[in-house]
């Protein structure tokens, strides 16, 4: 067996490896790569639409692979064709997606429509949920709309053949529903993906399943996320809502929480802290889309949908700020009429003005700021900050942007967070339990870190260092 790493290897995401057994194989991810998105591209320094394929190839952000991309969008002056004139073929049976994040599934919007997609029901849905309702849409988030993919959907235990490969997805717990653990049989020799994961979040019980699952199985090689190889910080779901509700309850101005639209753990806790102040948790029109999706999708009860007493659907008022069907497009303008039609109430930021501690609003973008402005914070109002810090230049400037607004708005802020991803000790807790022979560091930045790790938690196995885009025998 052998496995290339063309993303995810010495960086943070953008996973796509490649893992090939007698002239085989199968793609694992396919996400965008932030690194390289910072590396050679800005806010003004984009690729053009028509060429972004061939700038994409050229920069190194996506595998230099001839059949792999839609020919679609191949430039129309040759520019793709050319550079792709030499490069390698891979024998692609398929693309196995682990989770929806997009620096996992994100450039699957570049492929080939007759290559299928494995992938679990939520990662579906919830990753269609969010493309439908994504303003201004570009090709690279357009994966699953257009209808025209070949898709095949999994269940946690599944087994699913592709060519002479058999993968067996398993549930992990990680700050999205419908995130996948997954063990690859082939012809040669297994090897496990752990995808992202984490032990500190409501469902850690499904991480040690998957990790039980690689050692009943005699799984020998791991490869293992080191998110947070070089952290301690052991902050879990149930520690972020208690800190909410201590800061939400008694406070007597308006409180907005941005969070991650995906992030269904955390909306739980915001809105149970918010209960615990007495306190709606007010969501936007797309949110509100998200909850729909994970309540159809099991993973939340009906009490959480909005209109049901907890939960209430916040309208930016748009255009001509005067709520006018015409101010309003395609999914949103149906959405608002249902509500409308159902005789319930828009609210809108003037309400939240007039009854500001009422509500809690929960933000999903840090453009979202400037909707605070409209709704006057009093005297102790509270800006909370339930993301992970920033850790690139990018989000450290939006951070910036909104601490300055904040300050014009006299809003004190504060961060409440816990992690999607394992710490060290839950690393060294899984490889505990996996017991591998072999384990390969992936989506870090730090591997080197993993060897004292390894070497506590399985003495005598061994690292495994994948070097980009070359392939490394298993
Ligand atoms: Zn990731
Ligand atoms: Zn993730």
């Amino acid at each position: 067996m052998r496995v290339w790493g063309f993303g995810g290897v010495g960086e943070v995401g953008g996973n796509k490896f490649y893992i090939e057994a007698r002239g085989e194989g199968l793609f694992i991810d396919f996400g965008i790569s932030y690194a390289y998105r910072r590396r050679y591209f800005g806010f003004f320094l984009r690729p053009k639409k028509f060429s972004l394929l061939a700038t994409l190839i050229a920069s190194g952000s996506i595998p230099l692979i001839r059949n792999l991309y839609d020919r679609e969008l191949f430039d129309p002056t040759g520019l793709t064709s050319e550079v792709l004139h030499k490069a390698p073929e891979l024998n692609v049976q398929g693309i196995v997606v682990s989770h929806p994040h997009t620096d996992h599934i994100g450039h699957v919007s570049l492929l080939r429509k007759d290559i299928p997609v494995y992938l679990g029901v939520g990662s579906y849905e919830i990753a269609r949920t969010r493309e439908l309702t994504k303003p201004a849409k570009t090709i690279e988030d357009k994966i699953f709309v257009d209808g025209d993919r070949l898709v095949h959907l999994f269940r946690t235990g599944s087994k699913v053949r592709i060519g002479s490969f058999e993968v067996v997805p398993i549930h992990v717990d990680h700050s999205v529903p419908g995130s996948y653990g997954l063990i690859v049989h082939s012809p040669e020799g297994s090897v496990a993906y752990s995808g992202d994961l984490r032990l500190h979040g409501p469902k850690s019980v499904f991480t040690e399943e998957f990790a039980e699952t690689i050692a009943s199985q005699g799984v020998d090689v791991v490869m293992l996320e080191g998110t947070r190889i070089s952290e301690e910080d052991q902050t879990t779901e149930a520690d972020v809502e208690k800190s909410l509700i201590n800061k939400i309850v008694e406070r007597r101005g308006l409180v907005a929480v941005l969070t991650g639209l995906l992030d269904y753990d955390r909306f739980r806790s915001i809105v149970s802290a918010s209960e615990a102040a007495g306190r709606t948790a007010l969501v936007s029109p797309r949110m509100a889309m998200m909850l729909n999706t994970f309540r159809n999708l099991g993973v939340m009860p009906e009490d959480l949908l909005p209109g049901k007493g907890k939960v209430e659907v916040l309208v930016e008022r748009k255009g001509s700020g005067l709520l006018d069907r015409q101010d309003y497009h395609g999914w949103e303008r149906e959405y608002l009429e249902r509500l409308l039609d159902k005789g319930l109430p828009l609210l809108t930021d003037l309400d939240v003005a007039a009854y500001q501690n009422k509500y809690t609003v929960v933000l999903n973008s840090p453009d979202d700021v400037l909707d605070l402005l409209l709704m006057r914070p009093v005297e102790d109002s509270l800006f909370i900050y339930s993301t992970s810090e920033p850790h690139n230049e990018e989000q450290e400037i939006d951070r910036e942007r909104i601490d300055n607004w904040l300050s014009i708005l006299g809003m004190k802020s504060a961060q409440v967070h816990a992690s999607g991803h394992a710490c060290r000790e839950e690393l060294e807790h899984i490889i505990r339990m996996a017991r591998p022979k072999r384990v390969i560091p992936i989506h870090t930045e730090a591997p080197g870190l993993f060897q004292p790790v390894l070497s506590r938690a399985a003495p005598g196995s061994t690292l495994i260092n994948l070097h980009p885009k070359t392939p490394t025998a298993i």
